[in-house]
C-alpha cells in the first residue's frame, strides 16, 4: 500500500467530513462522512459543487474567502446545506495547495458543530437562567478563589452587603478584607477548611449599623468543584434578622403558654383536629386525674376510652354539632371522666375553636377542669336547702298550729275563767271576815291569780290574732293614731307627768288596729318602764326610699344588749311581776305586727340610760 492509500483510509474512515475542490468551488472528491453529513453521494457533490453545500448568507463567508485567497488556509463557522434542505452549523478548515505543476485545489475539512452549538446554546440559557436567579434573589452569593480573592457576587452583594454585613465587597480583593479584624483568624481556618472540601454555616449577629437594629444573618460557605479540583468557594449570606425575631417571639409565647399552663391546675390540650392528635401541657392531667402526659400522648383514643360509658354519646354529639354544624368558636360540656384510680371525676371541659377560611375546624384549645368537689358542694348546698326548707315549713306549720292552740286555748279558756272569778267574786263578798284571816288571804290570792290569767289570756288572744287578722290594708293617718293612744294612756299620763312629743308622722298603708296595737304596746313600756323620774318620750319619724322608720324614745331603766333580742320573743321578762306588771307577750306582738308589714324592729339601749326602739314599715 502506498502512502497515498494509506491517507485514503484514514480519510474514509474520519468522522468529519473531507472536501477536494477546485478553487471555482467544484467538488473533484469527499470522503464517506461528507456523504452522510450531507446526504449527496459523489457524483450529486461533483454536480452542485461547493455552492450547493455552503448557505452564501452565512455570515462570514466572504471574509473567510479573503482569508484563504491571502493566506493559502482558514478556519472558520459557516451555514451548511444538506441534500434535504436543513441549514446546521459547520466548522471549516480550509487550505489551498498545489502539487507541482498541477492547478491549485483546496482540501475542506467540515466539522458538524449543531450538537456543540446546542449544548453552547444550552449553557448560555443556564447561565443567564442563574445569573437571573442569582440577581433576583434576596440572598448574597460571592465567589472566591483558592486565595480567597473575590471573583464575583450577585447584585444583592452589591446592594446589600454594608446594609447586612457591614463592609463592601470589590472584586480581586481578599475575602478577608472585609472581615472583622477579631474574626479573620477563625475565618482564615474556616476558608482553610472550605477548601479542603467542608461546607460550613455559621449564624452572625451583627450589631446595628448606623441606625437600623441589629442583624442576623445565616452564612454558608462550599467549595466549588471544577473537574474534581476544588478551585475557590462560594459564600451565601441570608438575613435571618425577621425569622431569628419570630422564632425569639414563637419561643416566648410558647413559654408564656408553658408557664400559663403551669399556672393553671387545669389539665391543657391542643387538639390537632384533621390529624386528631393531641398535644397536652401543664401539670394537670397528672395533678387532678392521675395520669402521665407521656403515656396519653401515646394513644389516640386515651380521652375517649375514659368519659364515662353513659355520657360519651352525649359529648361527641354536642361536640360534633358545634364544630360542624355552626361557625362557634367555643365548645364547652360537662361530664364524667375516669381516673387512674378508676374513679369518676366531674369534670368541666371547655374550648376555642381554630377554623380555616372556609369555616372548617381544624384546632381546638381547651382546658379541663375538675369540678367534682363544686359539684360535692353544689349538692350539699341543694340538700341543705332542701332541709332549711322543710324546717321552715315545719316551723311555719308548727306557728300556725301554735296560734291556732294559743286562740282556742285563750278564747275556750275564757268562759271557765269567767266562771271561777264571778264565783270567787261571790265568795269574796259573802264570806269575807266571815272566815278567819288566812281564808281572806286566800281568796285575795285566788282572786289576784284569776285576774293575772285573764290578763295572760286576753294578750295571747291579742297575738293570736296578729296571724289570723284578714282585715284589708287602709290609710291610716298615724298623727291621729298617735292621739288615739294618748286617750287610752290619758289617766297615766297623767299620773306620771309623762311628757310625749311627737313628731310629723305619715299616713301609712295598713292594718289600723295592728298599727294601734304596736304603738300602744310600746308607748305603754316607755311609760311602764321607769325608775323614779317622769317619763320623756320622742316619737319620731324619718322618710327613707322603700319604707318609713319610726324611732320611740324613752329615758327609762334602759335594757342590757344581752337581751335586745331576746325581749322580742313571746313570754321573755326581764323583771319580775312585784317590780313592773306584765306579760311578756307585748313586743313578741310588736315583732309580728312589724313584719306583716314588711318591717323590722329592733332596739338601741344601755342599762339606765334609756331605750329607742325602732322599726320601720314599707311604703307599699
Ligand atoms: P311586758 O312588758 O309585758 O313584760 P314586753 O314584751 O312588752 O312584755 O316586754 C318584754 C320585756 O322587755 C319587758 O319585760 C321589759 O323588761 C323589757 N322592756 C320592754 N320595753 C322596755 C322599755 N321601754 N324600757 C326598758 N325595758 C323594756
Amino acid at each position: 500500500m502506498t502512502d497515498y492509500s494509506i491517507y485514503r483510509v484514514m480519510i474514509e474512515n474520519a468522522l468529519d467530513a473531507f472536501f477536494l475542490t477546485k478553487p471555482d468551488g467544484t467538488i473533484l472528491d469527499v470522503n464517506a462522512a461528507a456523504s452522510s453529513m450531507f446526504g449527496y453521494s459523489l457524483e450529486e457533490f461533483k454536480v452542485i459543487g461547493r455552492q450547493g453545500i455552503i448557505d452564501i448568507d452565512s455570515p462570514g463567508l466572504n471574509a473567510f474567502l479573503e482569508e484563504r485567497r491571502k493566506k493559502g488556509k482558514v478556519i472558520c463557522e459557516l451555514i451548511g446545506i444538506k441534500k434535504n434542505g436543513e441549514r446546521f452549523p459547520i466548522w471549516v478548515s480550509s487550505v489551498i495547495f498545489k502539487q507541482d505543476e498541477q492547478e491549485e485545489k483546496t482540501f475542506t475539512i467540515i466539522q458538524d458543530i449543531t450538537e456543540r452549538k446546542r449544548k453552547e446554546q444550552e449553557l448560555r440559557t443556564s447561565e443567564a437562567n442563574m445569573r437571573m436567579i442569582l440577581d433576583n434573589t434576596d440572598e448574597l452569593f460571592i465567589i472566591i478563589d483558592r486565595n480567597l480573592k473575590v471573583i464575583n457576587f450577585n447584585k444583592a452583594t452589591e446592594v446589600k452587603s454594608q446594609q447586612l454585613l457591614g463592609v463592601p465587597f470589590e472584586k480581586g480583593k481578599s475575602i478577608l478584607d472585609s472581615a472583622q479584624p477579631e474574626r479573620v483568624p477563625l475565618l482564615k481556618q474556616l476558608y482553610a477548611d472550605v477548601l479542603n472540601g467542608a461546607v460550613r454555616k455559621s449564624v452572625v449577629e451583627i450589631p446595628a449599623i448606623h441606625g437600623n437594629s441589629k442583624v442576623v444573618v445565616d452564612i454558608r460557605y462550599s467549595p466549588i468543584y471544577e473537574d474534581g479540583l476544588i478551585v475557590g468557594a462560594i459564600i451565601n449570606v441570608r438575613d435571618i434578622t425577621e425569622t431569628k425575631a419570630k422564632e425569639e417571639e414563637l419561643l416566648r409565647t410558647n413559654e408564656r403558654f408553658f408557664f400559663a399552663a403551669k399556672a393553671t391546675n387545669d389539665a391543657i390540650w391542643d387538639w390537632d383536629i384533621q390529624n386528631d392528635k393531641v398535644f397536652r401541657v401543664g401539670d394537670g392531667l397528672q395533678s387532678m386525674f392521675g395520669y402521665d402526659k407521656s403515656i396519653a400522648a401515646q394513644d389516640d383514643t386515651f380521652w375517649i376510652q375514659r368519659v364515662h360509658p353513659e355520657d360519651l354519646d352525649d359529648m361527641i354529639s354536642k361536640r360534633e354539632k358545634i364544630l360542624y354544624h355552626t361557625n362557634e368558636l367555643y365548645w364547652e360540656d360537662e361530664y364524667r371522666f375516669r381516673k387512674s384510680d378508676d374513679t369518676y371525676a366531674h369534670v368541666f371541659d371547655k374550648g376555642y375553636i381554630i377554623r380555616d377560611a372556609n369555616g372548617t375546624p381544624v384546632r381546638m384549645i381547651g382546658a379541663t377542669q375538675d369540678v367534682s368537689q363544686q359539684k360535692e358542694t353544689e349538692a350539699l348546698l341543694v340538700e341543705l336547702n332542701n332541709r332549711l326548707k322543710r324546717r321552715a315549713e315545719e316551723l311555719a306549720n308548727s306557728n300556725i298550729e301554735l296560734e291556732r292552740f294559743a286562740y282556742i286555748a285563750s278564747h275556750d279558756l275564757q268562759e271557765p275563767l269567767r266562771m271561777v272569778t264571778s264565783f270567787l267574786q261571790l265568795l269574796k263578798k259573802r264570806y269575807v271576815e266571815k272566815l278567819d284571816e288566812t281564808a281572806d288571804q286566800y281568796i285575795a290570792f285566788a282572786v289576784d291569780g284569776a285576774e293575772r290569767m285573764k290578763t295572760l289570756i286576753m294578750d295571747l288572744l291579742d297575738y293570736s290574732r296578729v296571724g289570723s287578722n284578714t282585715e284589708p290594708n287602709e290609710n291610716v293617718d298615724l298623727n291621729i293614731l298617735i292621739e288615739e293612744v294618748k286617750g287610752v294612756f290619758s289617766k297615766t299620763i297623767d299620773e306620771s307627768k309623762a311628757h310625749i312629743t311627737v313628731g310629723p308622722l305619715p299616713i301609712v298603708k295598713g292594718n289600723r288596729t295592728q298599727l294601734l296595737q304596736l304603738f300602744q304596746n310600746l308607748i305603754g313600756n316607755a311609760i311602764k318602764y321607769q325608775k323614779d323620774e317622769s317619763p320623756v318620750i320622742q316619737i319620731s319619724c324619718t322618710e327613707q326610699e322603700e319604707e318609713y322608720l319610726f324611732e320611740i324614745k324613752d329615758n327609762g331603766i334602759g335594757i342590757d344588749p344581752a337581751f335586745h333580742e331576746k325581749i322580742f320573743v313571746i313570754f321573755h321578762r326581764l323583771h319580775s311581776r312585784s317590780e313592773y306588771t306584765g306579760t311578756g307577750i307585748g313586743l313578741a306582738i310588736c315583732k309580728k305586727i312589724v313584719e306583716r308589714h314588711n318591717g323590722k324592729i329592733w332596739v338601741k339601749s344601755m342599762p339606765g340610760q334609756g331605750s329607742s326602739f325602732f322599726f320601720t314599715l314599707g311604703k307599699r
